[in-house]
């Protein structure tokens, strides 16, 4: 992953964030040619996995592989979790 260039004002954001134990200030940073790097030390692939799920949710790509999705579902009018392609696979699994 690209570290994101940051200035100081959101780097001091970034550190309120961590003080509070939150997981938003999580990622990448460069600042005057230093990169930061926060991650949470020790934390199971499952809470990596919920992590990216829960990021790729809110910005409405397929929760497998990251594609943008377009197509919403009709009965609830929200967008799908997966892509086309994810939810042809998984939708045949289940039968
Ligand atoms: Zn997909």
């Amino acid at each position: 992953m690209e570290p994101k260039k940051v200035t100081l004002k959101s780097l001091e954001k970034i550190i309120e964030e961590i003080k509070e134990g939150s997981e938003s200030s999580i990622g990448n940073y460069l600042f005057k040619g230093f990169r930061i790097q926060v991650s949470k030390y020790k934390s199971s692939g499952t809470e990596r996995y919920m992590r990216l799920y829960k990021s790729r949710r809110e910005q409405g790509l397929c929760v497998r592989c990251g594609i943008k999705v377009t197509d919403k579902n009709t009965k609830t009018g929200k967008l799908y979790r997966l892509c086309e392609h994810h939810r042809e696979t998984t939708d045949r699994k289940q039968r």
